[in-house]
């Protein structure tokens, strides 16, 4: 990569920063909230470890990824470069992948099992680290109706709102982990507002329980106002940041 090219992507990222913190400020205002109580998470699946450091190099402090497979070498990468930063796994996670993970991630935020909660506690002690873990709450009404809905949602991830109590009190009680609050990934097709609604909710009833998971997790490049609305304190952009990516089956 040339020095003008590297120059060209800075510029764009900047621009796109801009643009993003400027949505974040506005949504923040309209709900009354100080623009610094939500923590922006740049999602930078299928996009390079150089543009990781390029947006360090804005001020950008928080990243995320959502493959283990992906994640792992950009992140070496990236410490190659100098970059400090805090690193999110918001995508789903296999057991098999959780010392992995456990080994680079400072918040998960797709906990959604009892099996997994007991893997990285378990990493985390041998490797010394404290992992922050959010519940991934499924937000799919329909998923609770039926058992095929459900089967059909399942490839998303997520515990049932029901669940999220006793899940909550497994990660508190488990050595290694911090229970940090939920996340969610708003439900296909259907309008965001009343999914992140609901996902307040649960997380109010967390924090009754365990004062100080205070994080939520929501909001994508699609929906991030109607997220901070709802009271987001992370938000989880990639193409609003990055620009597009080709998709791909998880
Ligand atoms: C990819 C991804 C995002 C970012 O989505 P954009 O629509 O590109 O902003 C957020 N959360 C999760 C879990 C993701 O996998």
């Amino acid at each position: 990569m040339t020095a003008q090219m590297a120059g060209d992507r800075r510029s764009e990222l900047a621009e796109n920063l801009a643009g993003v913190r400027a949505r974040i400020a506005a949504a923040c205002a309209v709900a009354g909230r100080a623009a610094d109580e939500v923590t922006l998470i740049a999602i930078t699946k299928m996009f390079p470890a150089a543009d990781v450091a390029l947006l360090a190099g804005l001020g950008v402090t928080d990243f995320g990824e959502n493959r283990d497979q992906e994640a792992s070498p950009k992140i070496a990468e990236a410490k190659v470069r100098g970059v400090l930063a805090r690193w999110h796994f918001v995508g789903q996670l296999q057991v098999n992948k959780s010392g992995s993970v456990v080994s680079y991630a400072d918040v998960v935020h797709s906990v959604d099992r009892r099996r997994l909660v007991r893997a990285l506690g378990a990493h985390a002690v041998s490797a010394g680290r404290l992992i922050t873990c959010l519940v991934q709450v499924n937000l799919d009404q329909a998923a609770a109706v039926g058992a095929h809905a459900q089967a059909k949602e399942g490839a998303r991830g997520g515990t049932l709102p029901a669940e999220v109590p006793g899940l909550a009190d497994a990660i508190a009680g488990t050595q290694g982990l911090v229970l940090g609050g939920v996340m969610a990934v708003a439900p296909l097709g259907r309008p965001a507002g009343p999914a992140f609604s609901l996902l307040r909710q649960v997380a109010e009833t967390m924090r009754a329980d365990h004062p100080s998971a205070t994080m939520i997790s929501a909001g994508m490049s699609g929906d991030l106002d109607e997220a901070i609305s709802e009271g987001a304190t992370h938000v989880r952009v990639g193409t609003a940041l990055l620009g597009g990516r080709q998709s791909f089956v998880r």
